[in-house]
């Protein structure tokens, strides 16, 4: 038996029949990446010998007693490193705290192992911005597995990971979990305490789980929510058993389906998977229903707006002399810091501390910044008006399934607009989820599902029916020892 390849409720039961203890768990991920990782190169870096020691001292009736789980590499684990994919960060800094996320993992008995790659501190949709290195999607390695968090989504895909923490400020969760073939599920903002996750966009990010089944997702999210007094913004509202919850039928289920996301640009296999999906959710006893999210349009503009307004003011940290890179030259404070950020950050990250000071300058700020947030609220209520409605809404993850490297690499404008069906969800501070619904040639497909805030129960449960009733999450990337490795 692989332990690797199995699904975190597989492993669990392994591990609580005492086929397997968690040592050998540890060991199978260090192996499955030793054989497979050199391929898609999804982790930036692991500490195996810590996590065996901690395999030696694992708790197999916690929840997620002796379960490694790899972590996107803005998450800080103490005395990991925390590159955030940057060389800002890369060789400089190591964690001296764990986040509550990992905090809540260790408590559940977790095994947080492994940092995965990533767009530089979580801007882009392909992993491509990593200032480390390129990852590869494990379904086709001259495409890209996604991003920010393709790291993430690459190992699950790849199976040299049992399941993963990613983070999702405008889809990085849901579109590598799409592009990859696994699930992804970004939580209701604030549901998950932010502590200890290197901010992006502090309004819209959200730390969620990257697994192979919606089952597992449902687990990890249990473990990982709550109320954290470290974080102000997280919800006050007790855990529900998300497990629990899957429960039940599709039977009355109203699914939104909103014209705005059902038009010309979505590539016609991703449709027709899509399609097809949205059919078998009607099947299994769910009713659809026509809905209408007007302000649609200018959901990527207001996010271009507000993420990097809030990115400009949260990376002014990393100046070489609180954080990050240090610069040698520099004759006085002000060329230091401008020679140490130069070094620093790559280009994508540069655009957007650029835009970000532009829309928030005096004479731009009313016109940008106060209009996007005006709009925002319209967003928001878009999303309130449909969910009093329906459960549910269902939509592709993505416009096309994975991009060719280096495809969209130069072509900034076209990488935002791909974000069209992910981001609202964010500026709504709603929840959602990506489940694999098909392939169109050869790559996978997501079907998303939205919810209303705190509507996590809902979502999971139209997941997991969709799930048991197909086969899709069961199909794995042939990642052969035999494989040639893509030059460039
Ligand atoms: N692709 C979006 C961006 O580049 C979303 C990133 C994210 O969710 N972290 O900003």
């Amino acid at each position: 038996m692989d332990l690797a390849k199995l699904t975190l409720m597989e492993l669990r039961g392994a591990l609580r029949k005492g086929q397997a203890t968690a040592v050998d768990a540890v060991e199978a991920i260090r192996d499955a990446v030793e054989k497979r990782d050199d391929r898609v190169k999804g982790y930036i870096g692991a500490d195996f010998e810590a996590a065996l020691a901690e395999a030696h001292r694992a708790d197999l009736n916690l929840p997620l007693g002796g379960i490694p789980v790899a972590i996107k590499d803005l998450i800080n684990v103490n005395g990991q490193p925390c590159s955030c994919g940057s060389r800002m960060l890369a060789g400089t800094y190591r964690s001296p705290y764990d986040a509550t996320v990992i905090r809540k993992l260790r408590e559940a008995g977790a095994i947080p192992l492994g940092r995965t790659n990533m767009d530089e501190f979580a801007m882009g949709s392909s992993t491509e911005n990593s200032g480390i290195q390129l990852t590869r999607n494990p379904w086709d390695l001259d495409r890209s597995p996604g991003g920010s968090s393709g790291g993430a989504a690459a190992v699950v895909a790849a199976d040299t990971a049992i399941a993963s923490l990613g983070s999702d400020t405008g889809g990085s969760i849901r579109q590598p979990a799409s592009f990859c073939g696994v699930v992804g599920l970004k939580p209701t903002y604030g549901r998950v305490s932010r502590y200890g996750l290197v901010a992006f966009a502090s309004s819209l990010d959200q730390i969620g789980p990257i697994t192979k089944t919606v089952e597992d997702a449902a687990l990890l999210l249990g473990a990982i929510a709550g109320v954290d007094p470290k974080d102000s913004t997280t919800l006050q509202a007790p855990v529900p058993d998300y497990v629990e919850g899957l429960k039940g039928d599709l039977k009355g289920m109203r699914v939104g389906l909103p014209k705005e996301y059902f038009i010309e640009g979505t590539s016609a296999g991703v449709r027709a998977a899509v399609d097809a999906g949205i059919r078998k959710l009607e099947e299994l006893g769910a009713e659809l229903v026509e809905v209408s999210l007007p302000h649609t349009d200018p959901a990527v503009a207001v996010y271009y707006i507000l993420a990097t307004a809030e990115a400009s003011a949260n990376l002014a940290r990393f100046d070489g002399v609180r954080y990050g890179h240090r610069s040698e030259q520099g004759h006085d404070l002000g060329e230091h810091y401008r020679k140490s950020r130069s070094e620093g950050f790559g280009a994508e990250v540069k655009r957007r501390i650029i835009l970000g000071t532009y829309v928030l300058s005096s004479g731009y700020h009313d016109q940008y910044y106060t209009r996007a947030q005006q709009v925002r609220t319209l967003i928001r209520r878009d999303f309130e008006e449909v969910f009093s409605k329906v459960d549910v809404i269902a939509s592709p993850a993505s416009p096309s399934t994975a991009f060719k490297l280096g495809e969209l690499a130069n072509d900034p404008l076209h990488m935002y607009l791909a974000d069209v069906f992910t981001i609202a969800a964010n500026l709504g501070g709603i929840c959602g989820i990506s489940v694999p619904c098909g392939f169109s040639e050869g790559m996978p497909v997501g079907m998303q599902l939205l919810g209303p805030a705190l509507g996590e129960p809902a979502v999971l449960r139209a997941a997991h029916a969709f799930e048991k009733a197909t086969d899709w999450h069961k199909r794995r990337p042939s990642l052969g020892s035999t494989c040639p490795i893509p030059q460039g």
